[in-house]
């Protein structure tokens, strides 16, 4: 039911867990921003609103995307735009009711994507429900959450509007067709809370249970524990041991919380194992440093919080530009060996200190922690 509110309606969809953080922190920001004044619904629209088998999709990229080369032809496949345009267009023939049946549900004011294969089939069924007046005229914007090596599903030249976070995806966009003005380059948008002022070390270390006088490397094994979060885990034992303390995320993987906790660690070595949280803006603030995979979203907090980064993996093609990007901008290394990434922290927090220091500047330097509300309020313009 219409309740005098703006209605934004948000499509993404569970492929990895930055789209869907993506989608929250746009929904949080339209909160503090606006207040009542917007209502935001973010929907799944493959998974609810399609038949099978593209009601599948998400869990086809959990498939797909354990086997390396697997999600590699796939990406790879699905590129061109003679490929994905006139497949996209069968689809929507597909799905096509089921799609509109979702538009009337929720009655947007404005469409926002925060997912590549969220373009072509509900933009065009969107336009052609505009045209045979089964709704009024409505804006359609794409956030793209990819840092470098976006996929080109993510670019359309029919949106109203396409934010990207980096030079090469707004160059990769101009390549695709898109107009300068259709673009807007304000970075990836991140939960409101990162953009907020924290206590300082001392008094956050003091509430998380971290040790004062230590520093604190933060590891990070991804939304699903992805990574070689254990073998990294030991090499740090071995290499820094009781000189650090070490905070372990290990996401929605309880078995490895489990091993973890019951693992002997050397004698005055803090460590502290957590599976998924929600108080990452703290925890990235209390920390030094931190060891995590090639995700777009956490790179882009790591930098808001002005920490260098020992990328250790990442996921075939979409992340692997994030490499480049962290070393080119001399913000971090990429080293997948759990030994040397941990020699690389010992040499940080010691001999090579001054190098370790101007790295956390650089990270706040080209960091974009306004980016979320830049995005919200430019999104505000676009309501019809
Ligand atoms: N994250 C979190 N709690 C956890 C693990 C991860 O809040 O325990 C968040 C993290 O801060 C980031 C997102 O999940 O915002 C992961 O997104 P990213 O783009 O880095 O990687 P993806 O999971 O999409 O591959």
């Amino acid at each position: 039911p219409r309740d005098g509110k703006t209605r934004v309606l948000i499509l993404m969809s569970d492929t990895g867990g930055g789209h869907r953080a993506s989608a929250e922190a746009l929904k949080a920001g339209f909160e503090e921003l606006y207040g009542d004044k917007y209502h935001v619904d973010v929907l799944d629209i493959w998974t609810h609103h399609t038949p099978y088998p593209f009601n599948q999709m998400p869990k086809t990229y959990s498939f797909l995307v354990k086997y390396g080369f697997l999600w590699r032809a796939a990406f790879n496949a699905w590129q061109p735009r003679v490929v994905h345009v006139p497949c996209s267009t069968a689809s929507s023939v597909v799905v096509g009711r089921r799609v509109s049946e979702a538009f009337d549900i929720y009655q947007p004011d404005l469409v926002v994507s925060v997912h590549p294969l969220m373009q072509h089939v509900p933009l065009r069924i969107m336009r052609m429900r505009i045209k045979n007046g089964m709704q009024p005229p409505t804006n359609f914007a794409t956030v793209v959450t990819d840092l470098t090596t976006c996929h080109n599903t993510w670019f359309h030249p029919g949106v109203d509007r396409c934010y990207v976070a980096t030079e090469a995806s707004l160059n990769q966009a101009l390549r695709l067709g898109l107009k300068r003005e259709q673009l807007r380059l304000y970075g990836l948008p991140i939960r409101p809370a990162f953009g907020r002022a924290f206590p300082a070390k001392p008094k956050l270390r003091k509430a998380l249970g971290m040790a004062l006088d230590k520093p604190a490397i933060l590891l990070v094994g991804g939304g699903e524990g992805m990574g070689p979060v254990e073998k990294t885990v030991d090499g740090v034992a071995r290499h820094i041991g009781a000189d650090c303390q070490l905070v372990v995320i290990c996401g929605r993987n309880a078995k490895l919380v489990e091993k973890l906790k019951n693992k002997e660690y050397p004698a005055g070595m803090h460590v502290l194992i957590k599976g998924f949280v929600t108080n990452m803006p703290e925890l990235m603030s209390a920390s030094d440093v931190i060891i995590t995979k090639a995700g777009p979203g956490t790179i882009s907090e790591a930098l808001i919080c002005g920490l260098p980064m020992v990328l250790n993996a990442f996921v075939p093609c979409q992340e692997e530009g994030n490499i480049p990007y962290v070393t080119e901008n001399k913000v971090g290394v990429f080293e997948k060996s759990p030994e040397r990434a941990a020699k690389i922290i010992r040499g940080w927090f010691g001999e090579r200190r001054a190098e370790f220091e101007e790295m956390g500047r650089r990270c706040k330097a080209i960091a974009k922690p306004h980016a979320l509300f830049d995005i919200c309020r430019d999104l505000n313009t676009l309501v019809r």
